[in-house]
Parts: structure tokens; sequence; C-alpha cells
């Protein structure tokens, strides 16, 4: 898949030492691989760090490399980061790190209404984080929220506005302990996200609190 000129909200480098360090848990290690298929900067920084792992390891006497370590790097070798999947001459909607955990594209994903015509569908990873594709109508809005861990937040179309900017295509928000937002689809065209966390959110509505526990966000 081609990169998006237009993607101005980045992975930062913590993130991706640890994916590169094999340290995020799956539900995060899909976001920053998927960001990472879609923007070519990222991909380039990933590639600088896992060059750097790579000569820190050839430092180290090789008989100190133990086999989980050794198995961590060849399967960091693996990650779908240059996977030019051969079937990609149909046009997908989804980028291919996500339709493998979908099992085929957009038609293919079972959502779930979560109210006020959002609709999510949880991905299958370790419960360590959950990741979820959030499907936003156009001008709807998802429930004003804090964050008791990290969401990252990325869209793969359309764009959404919070009180910090705009994200479309491509974009990934970090939010934290310190924000506090209420995510609003641009109107025109619904916005279809990939969205991980790994706490549970902080909802200032009732009934979000309420239904919370039943759509596990
Ligand atoms: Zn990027
Ligand atoms: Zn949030």
């Amino acid at each position: 898949m081609k990169t998006r000129p237009s993607i101005r909200h980045h992975l930062n480098d913590a993130l991706l030492m640890s994916y590169a360090a094999g340290h995020l848990s799956e539900a995060f290690g899909l976001v920053v691989a998927t960001h990472v298929t879609l923007c070519d900067e990222c991909r380039a920084r990933l590639e600088s760090f896992e060059a750097l792992g790579g000569a820190v390891i050839e430092a180290e006497d090789e008989a100190a490399i133990s086999t989980e370590a050794l198995a961590r790097m060849m399967a960091r070798l693996d990650v779908p980061v240059v996977s030019a999947p051969p079937k990609a001459a149909r046009k997908t909607t989804l980028p291919a790190p996500v339709a493998a955990y979908v099992g085929g594209d957009l038609d293919a994903v079972k959502w779930r209404a979560v109210g006020g015509g959002v609709r999510q569908a949880i991905l299958p990873t370790g419960r360590k984080a959950t990741v979820r594709l959030l499907h936003i109508p156009a001008g709807q809005a998802v429930p004003d929220h804090g964050h008791r861990g990290t969401e990252l937040t990325l869209v793969l179309r359309g764009a959404f506005r919070d009180a910090t900017d705009r994200f479309g295509p491509g974009d990934l928000e970090i939010a934290n302990e310190d924000l506090a937002h209420k995510p609003v689809a641009e109107a025109g065209e619904d916005c279809i996200c990939l969205a991980a966390t790994d706490a549970p959110l902080r909802f200032v509505g009732l009934m979000p609190r309420l239904l919370q526990p039943l759509f596990r966000i």
C-alpha cells in the first residue's frame, strides 16, 4: 500500500522502539504495524531502530543470545511491515495487517452496535490490551471520555476531530491520562478507525459508563 503524504500525526519513538524490541502488546502492535504500512516516514524510522537493535545484538557475545531472543528477532523480520500481498491488485479498504485479523475486507467485519449509531468490532488479540474497529457515522460523536491508560486511534477512512486537532486517513492519535476528548466524525463521510486501549476508558456520561463493561471499552 502506498503511503499517504497527507499523514500529519505519527508514531512516537517510544512506540516504535517498543515495537522493534517486541515489547508491545499484540493489540498495540497491530496499530503500529498498520500505521507503518501506510506511512513511509514511520517505516523508515522503524527500520533504523531495528538496525540499531541488530547492531547492539551483534556486539554481544553470540553465545549469550538466548533462543527466545533469537526467535523474537526472527519473528520481527516477519512483521507485516514489508508485506506487499500478491492479492493487492484487488483494491481493499482495510490495510493488510487489519484484514488478516478480520479474515477479509470491510464487508467481512462483524459489527456490533454500541449506541449513538457507532458500531465496533473487537479483533481477536491477547487480553493485555484490546483493539477494535470503530465505525462512526458522519457527523456523529463518540461519547466524551478520558483515559486510564494509553489509547491509540488510527484513522482508516474518513476523518474525526477533537479539541486537539483533525485526524484524517493514516493519522494516529495517541491519548493518555492527560487527555479527555469527544471525537466527532467529520460530515460527509463515515469514519472508520482502528483503536487500541490498555485500560478501560473514563466516560463522562452515565449511559456509556453503564454499558462499557458490555462493550469492553
Ligand atoms: Zn507515520
Ligand atoms: Zn479516547
